[in-house]
């Protein structure tokens, strides 16, 4: 048996915050207790500042971690895609897995004990494997050329038979602008239940259902491709996409949402399915150099990311809880805490076992020994 006591216990669940309390876990982790003082004759570690669950990655690319540094800030979302679409191809596959590996590492060691990773090829299969991280794999399908629609479904059926041997893997869309008709209607009939989907990451996105203009028409008529939408739609991106998503697709995860607005989440509540958003707010300072209005979603259903390296420094769920905090402030550090940890649990249907510090579940221990200082790091400690 294993104790630690701290100043504070973010429990995540319904004991909230207990200072000077002791968790006490089986050597695996599995906690058995949460008491208010410690038992006499008893060996504990003593942490200064707080102790937490682990964190849940609700968003990442981990197979991108080789473009560190490889994309300038502030290219806006349309030069971002165009920029990565032009390097992606240029390193080999033992590279690629190599910055996978390091940064599957880099994760387990920022207290991430699950992590939703957007899939596109099978380069982090064998990381994923011996990780100690619990991934959720999203093979991610796009594509708006006709010619390559057989060439896309199989690739993607291939990878997500390699992931779904091992581990929990769904096949899901990229985004509303980038898939095409025959696409979208193929996603549909297959099984999926659970959508993740990049959503009104910049403001030309809504432009271009709305009205049919702007860089994404610039773009898409560049590439000679068309849309799976009857265009122009006259509503946003994600009213669009509403219009032709079936309620079998029970949990929706909306990615970004920096240009969601209020009417977006009033027609995606209508739908008696489950709606979580998640917010990847060092990759939208990076790419765009601004933040959603997180204040206009349901805050028991918003989760965090990291997205990928090649729009962010490092993958830390810590890193955008301080950001979020930071400018956010009104909501309190426990809050931000749960949309990392509870939140994204019961999203998977993993809180019975990940989320928050309560008996019987084995969530992870994380130390933050001075949480509001800048430069201080998370530990884990079991
Ligand atoms: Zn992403």
């Amino acid at each position: 048996m294993k104790y630690f006591s701290a100043d504070q216990i973010y429990t995540c669940g319904p004991e909230g915050v207990i200072n000077d309390g002791v968790i006490v876990c089986e050597d695996d982790g599995t906690i058995v207790d949460i008491l208010h003082s410690l038992p006499i004759n008893k060996n504990c570690l003593k942490v200064k500042g707080i102790i937490m669950p682990g964190m849940i990655n609700s968003h990442c690319h981990l197979e991108l971690s080789y473009l560190k540094g490889q994309i300038p800030t502030n290219t806006g979302l349309t030069g971002f895609i165009e920029k990565i679409q032009s390097i992606r191809t240029n390193y080999d596959r033992q590279h690629i897995a190599a910055c996978a590996q390091e940064y599957d590492y880099h994760m387990q060691q920022e207290g991430i004990v699950a992590c939703l990773d957007i899939v596109n090829d099978d380069f982090t299969l064998e990381v994923k494997k011996n990780s100690r991280i619990f991934y959720f794999n999203l093979i991610e399908v796009f594509g708006l050329n006709e010619n390559y629609l057989n060439q896309i479904i199989t690739k993607a059926k291939k990878i997500y038979d390699l992931f779904r041997h091992s581990q929990q893997a769904v096949i899901t869309l990229h985004a509303p602008y980038s898939v095409s008709a025959s696409l979208l209607e193929w996603y549909l009939t297959t099984e999926s239940e659970f959508l993740s989907i990049h959503m009104q990451e910049c403001a030309e996105e809504n432009q271009w259902f709305e009205n049919g203009t702007g860089r994404f028409k610039d773009l898409f008529d560049q590439w000679k491709v068309k849309q799976s939408f009857t265009m122009p739609t006259g509503e946003s991106s994600m009213q669009s996409l509403l219009r032709v998503l079936p309620e079998k697709i029970k949990t929706r995860l909306w990615v970004h949402n920096t240009y969601t607005k209020p009417g977006d989440v009033d027609r995606a509540l209508k739908s008696p399915v489950e709606n979580y958003w998640c917010f990847c707010p060092s990759a939208n300072l990076y790419i765009e150099g601004i933040l959603p209005d997180v204040t206009i979603f349901p805050q028991d259903r918003c989760v965090v990311g990291t997205d990928s390296l090649a729009s962010n420094n490092e993958l830390s769920i810590w890193k955008e809880i301080k950001v979020l905090d930071k400018h956010f402030p009104q909501f309190g550090l426990e809050h931000w805490l749960k949309c990392a940890t509870i939140t994204p649990a019961r999203m998977i249907g993993k809180d019975t076992i990940l989320g928050s510090i309560e008996p019987g579940k084995r969530p992870g221990l994380v130390k933050i020994t001075d949480p509001v200082k800048e430069s201080c790091r998370p530990v884990r400690l079991i």
